[in-house]
């Protein structure tokens, strides 16, 4: 049984939504599944724990930082147990879930376009078959529930984190 996190939230002042996540190269795969689910997980790195500023919970697989309460270490390898564990050590998070809401590769808050705004600049086939659409301003592309994102919500209820 892995030792609970330092970070006991209950015993701050910090609410769930004021905490921004921060992941590094070494979770990468765990960052755009975080992302999936809506949660707001910026990429960037720390390489001393004592730098890791109150207020960013900093996710990374290197040991050598697990002495600050802001920083969550993943002992594990594979994605799927990184992301059962980081819940089961922070449930509060669940609140924050808004499935498929946010760019997985910049983070950003995706815009809903309706067809009429997408009109020839999406393939034809794809206009056809799809109503909904979404927008990322920062990486400026289009983006529509695909094969991927079924996929992907498969998954995530089978870790039992989608209803
Ligand atoms: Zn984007």
């Amino acid at each position: 049984m892995p030792k609970k996190l330092g970070l006991d939230l209950d015993n701050t002042n910090w609410s769930v939504s004021e905490v921004q996540l921060v992941g590094d190269h070494t979770v990468g795969r765990l960052t755009k599944w975080l992302r999936a689910l809506g949660l707001s997980v910026e990429e960037g790195d720390f390489s001393r724990a004592q730098d890791v500023p109150p207020g960013i919970l900093f996710l990374t697989r290197k040991r050598a930082l697990v002495s600050s309460p802001w920083v969550f270490f993943f002992p594990q390898d594979k994605v799927e147990e990184q992301i059962k564990y980081f819940f089961q050590q922070l449930p509060a998070f669940k609140r924050l879930r808004r499935p498929f809401s946010r760019c997985l590769r910049c983070n950003t808050l995706l815009e809903k376009k309706t067809k009429e705004e997408v009109f020839g600049q999406v393939p034809d086939y794809i206009y056809e078959t799809h109503s909904v659409f979404y927008w990322c301003a920062k990486c400026q592309k289009i983006f529509w529930p695909g094969s991927h994102r079924k996929r992907m919500e498969a998954c995530l209820r089978r870790w039992g984190l989608l209803p």
